[in-house]
Parts: C-alpha cells; sequence; structure tokens
C-alpha cells in the first residue's frame, strides 16, 4: 500500500484527472505500490505521474498511461491476459488485480528474473514470466482474452493478432520509436478486427529477439 495518505491522495487525484474513471483499475492502481517496482535514486519519485528509468536502459511507464492503457483492455475477472514487455512488471501486477492469469514477456532476462522474484515476495500468485521475444506471442498459452503490449510497434504484430479470442482486445502503441506514437485499441470479432486510436503516447521499441546480457 501506498504509505503517506496525502501522497496517495495526489497520485489517485492525478489519474483521474487524467480520465481513469474505472473503479476497479482506480483501486488496482491504489493497492499495487509503484515504490515497489522502482530501484536506487528514482524511488523517492514513485507516486509522480511521470515514466522513470528501471535497469537494462529500459523505463517504467507513467502511471496514468498504465492505468489508461489497463482500462481501455476492459479487462473481466475470468481473463488471460499476455503482456509483451514486462520491463519493472508493475503493469502486470495492475493486471494481476483483474484478470484471472497473467502470462508477461521480455527479451531481457535480467527484468524477466528480477519481476518474477519481486511477484512472488508480494504474493501475486497468478503471473506467469516469460525471458523471450514476445512479438511471437506465446502460442502455447493462446488465445488470449486481451493482449497488452508495452512497447512500440511499427504495426500490430502478425502473431500477437492472431493470438487473440474473438471478442478480444489488444491494446498496442504503434508508431516509429524516436517520435509520439499512437496507442490503438484492437478488437477481434467474427470477421476481422476494428481499430480505434486512442491518444498519443511515448514507448520504447519492440525490438526483435533476445537481449544479449
Ligand atoms: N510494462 C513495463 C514497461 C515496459 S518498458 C512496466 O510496467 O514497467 C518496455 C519493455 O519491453 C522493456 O523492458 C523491453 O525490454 C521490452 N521489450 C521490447 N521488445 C520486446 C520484445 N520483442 N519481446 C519482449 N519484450 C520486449
Amino acid at each position: 500500500m501506498i504509505t503517506s495518505a496525502e501522497q496517495k491522495m495526489q497520485f489517485l487525484y492525478a489519474l483521474r484527472s487524467k480520465g481513469v474513471t474505472d473503479k476497479r483499475v482506480l483501486t488496482a492502481m491504489e493497492k499495487i505500490d509503484r515504490a515497489d517496482f522502482i530501484k536506487g535514486i528514482f524511488a523517492n519519485r514513485a507516486y509522480e505521474d511521470m515514466p522513470l528509468p528501471i535497469a537494462c536502459g529500459q523505463t517504467i511507464s507513467q502511471p496514468s498511461v498504465v492505468a489508461l492503457m489497463t482500462q481501455a483492455l476492459q479487462v473481466q475477472p475470468r481473463d488471460k491476459i499476455l503482456e509483451v514487455g514486462t520491463g519493472s512488471g508493475y503493469q502486470a501486477a495492475i493486471l494481476s488485480q483483474l484478470g484471472r492469469r497473467i502470462y508477461t514477456i521480455d527479451r531481457h532476462r535480467r527484468l524477466a528474473q528480477t519481476a518474477q522474484k519481486l511477484f512472488e515476495r508480494l504474493d501475486l500468485g497468478n503471473i506467469t514470466v516469460i525471458s523471450g521475444d514476445g512479438s511471437f506471442g506465446l502460442p502455447d498459452q493462446a488465445p488470449f482474452d486481451r493482449i497488452i503490449v508495452t512497447a512500440a510497434a511499427e504495426d500490430p504484430p502478425g502473431p500477437l493478432l492472431a493470438q487473440l479470442r474473438i471478442g478480444g482486445i489488444m491494446v498496442v502503441p504503434v508508431g516509429q520509436s524516436d517520435t509520439v506514437q499512437g496507442l490503438i485499441k484492437v478488437t477481434r470479432t467474427e470477421t476481422g478486427y476494428e481499430y480505434d486510436e486512442l491518444r498519443p503516447v511515448r514507448f520504447v521499441p519492440l525490438l526483435e529477439g533476445i537481449a544479449p546480457e
């Protein structure tokens, strides 16, 4: 839990003022303490609404972006969810409060291992962490009710579209890595895919292959 009552109030206020209205999402954001996911000198800035550096040259996303992406995903309690881009594990921890089973994959083995230990310590038993290239999804566990990509792709990756259940929703930042990207919501229908552009975002790029250690 976020410790100081005033910090917690400001944190939740910032989320609401950015358009986060879903009560279940707000409750998850209140319960999961972002400070657990940030090490070292930036830890005291955990409740500020900004992205912060984590290991391996990556970033933990801005809390309002995490909350808005989660809200757009419209997670149901029985959902099996895939996250591509574990990073600090914060987004996966939020999803663990809302869905049934979370699979999260990162191409940096070190990030995957650190997140796994953290989930054990925080007793978040419904998250499975995988180290590998997530752009191919996780065929063994497909189909997924929800898929969230937290790195920017040039297009929604084909294997991920294929692993989305009919009626399922995917949220993915799309665009070049060095510019502003568009957050896209993809809904799989009986006959194809519907695309909605939600808002501008800025994410690190979705890269191919496993990261060298
Ligand atoms: N969701 C994270 C933030 C993600 S930062 C959080 O809550 O902290 C983006 C992450 O995507 C980085 O950790 C990066 O290593 C990972 N990534 C980039 N390309 C990837 C790929 N092809 N497969 C898996 N992970 C990838």
